[in-house]
């Protein structure tokens, strides 16, 4: 009896006679397809270096292929590979891409309390290095895909889904997709890739859900001094190892200039709708006119995060003088992290840093690939997509526009002219997120049904 029903549910989802389009997917088991899926995609191994995202490719291939979804794989090197598929719309709008990236950080399997490349269910999550970042996310884009394929409705615009190499180490594998493979994407008008965090708050009750419309980008400087080498017994003014001090102070103390880029300011007035103090309510509220408040100034960027998508900033990070304690080296260097705004150039701010060094001696490298940071639009139909389905799966939740301080493949494809937007499809609390790039990387399996059902929505009003 229940076989038979649950046949007959089959055919009716498939088959254009029995009301096709008029069903959704069902979810629970479309989530059981997808923990399967992402169990046996957390036990290839694709950690950069070397990558072998090949195999991964190969692996997200097989699954289409048994649903009638051809797929191809580009390799820019032997074993990194690029995979590509598209389901076609009916053309009437351009088409749209999910992007996720095949490769994983290293994981030390000694520290770990499950093996890292295992796949395995224990207290109801699924382990594995990759599990968030971002196996997981690729495994619902794929289920969606999948859905989508099997329902059979007809869609306004072309479906593509990408999954790249080397994102980890040095984003080759989009670089290269998106340079040589670029008529595979041609026309697109956005992309959904990595980076929204869904933040759940402890007790297991969902807070937030982001979007991040844009993220900065590295500029990455080294900074060496050039002096005199002498005996750290008798000190003298040439001191490279000094010199380059004086310089790094001025820049440790160095406020760089605020600027307020839409995607902050959509964060902050998101999250003026549900500050309870009316002052910093206002500030939120209205943060163009916060910023020439010094108080409102000094709240906002107490915070971190917020610090870092409201001004380029900088952090002094490797150190590099003599090698003895009494030798007086002959040069000394510093390795700058910047980050840059989008919309921000980089001789604009060496302009900047070169006047808050006041020393002309000082010689500057830059030693990270050159990139312009670009953010999508905040609002449009991504935007609204998202808070549907935010609102369908969890009502009166926050929506939270939001600005990487990091960087994913997203400014590749930006830069070719598609719109991207950061969207993770699963919540985690801190000490969930916390997993990621660390030790006991994993995600709940109520999270992949949730993901399932909560990527599938937004889509679908994308692609309908
Ligand atoms: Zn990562």
């Amino acid at each position: 009896m229940r076989t038979l029903l649950v046949l007959l549910l089959t055919i009716a989802g498939v088959s254009p006679v029995l009301g096709q389009g008029t069903r959704p997917p069902n979810f629970d088991s479309l989530a059981a397809e997808a923990t399967a899926w992402l169990q046996a995609y957390l036990r290839i191994r694709t950690v950069n270096p070397p990558g072998n995202e090949t195999a991964g490719a190969e692996f997200l291939q097989a699954v289409l292929a048994g649903e009638g979804i051809e797929a191809e794989i580009f390799e820019y090197a032997p074993g990194r590979g690029n995979l590509y598929a598209r389901l076609p719309g009916t053309g009437a709008r351009r088409p749209m891409v999910l992007l996720s990236h095949i490769d994983v950080v290293p994981a030390d399997s000694a520290l770990w309390r499950v093996p890292p490349f295992s796949g395995a269910i224990v207290d109801d999550a699924i382990w594995g290095r990759g599990a968030q970042d971002t196996k997981g996310l690729a495994i619902v884009q794929l289920a969606t895909m999948v859905a989508l394929k099997r329902r059979g409705i007809p869609l306004s615009r072309d479906l593509i889904l990408i999954a790249n190499a080397d994102e980890e180490i040095s984003s080759e594998g989009s670089r290269w997709f998106t340079a040589q493979k670029t008529e595979l994407v041609r026309g697109a008008e956005f992309l959904l890739n990595e980076g929204g965090d869904n933040v759940m708050g402890a007790d297991g009750r969902s807070v937030s859900y982001g979007l991040a419309a844009g993220e900065k980008v590295p500029y990455w400087l080294r900074l060496t001094v050039r002096g005199e080498p002498g005996h750290g017994s008798r000190p003298h003014p040439g001191n490279a190892a000094q010199r380059l001090s004086r310089v790094l102070g001025r820049i440790a103390d160095w406020e760089t200039p605020l600027v307020l880029t839409p995607p902050a300011a959509a964060y902050l007035e998101a999250l003026a709708t549900r500050e309870p103090d009316p002052v910093h309510r206002a500030w939120l509220g209205d943060p163009a006119a916060a910023l020439r408040d010094p108080a409102a100034v000094a709240w906002l960027t107490a915070d971190r995060y917020q610090n870092a998508i409201l001004r380029n900033t900088v952090s002094i990070t490797v150190l590099h003088g003599s090698s003895s304690t009494n030798v007086i080296p002959a040069e000394a260097s510093a390795d700058l992290d910047v980050r840059l705004l989008p919309g921000q150039r980089q001789e604009d701010f060496l302009v900047q840093l070169r006047e808050v060094m006041r020393d002309t001696t000082v010689v500057i490298e830059a030693i990270s690939t050159p990139r312009t940071a670009i953010a999508s639009p905040v609002r449009g139909p991504v935007v609204q997509a998202f808070s549907d389905a935010v609102e369908a799966m969890d009502p009166g939740a926050l929506v939270l526009p939001r600005m990487l301080t990091g960087y994913t493949d997203s400014y590749d494809y930006r830069r070719i002219g598609i719109d991207a937007y950061g969207i993770d499809s699963w919540r985690a609390t801190e000490e969930v997120h916390a997993t990621v790039h660390g030790t006991n990387e994993r995600v709940p399996v109520a999270e992949v049904r949730f993901g399932v059902e909560f990527y599938y929505r937004l889509v679908e009003q994308l692609v309908r």
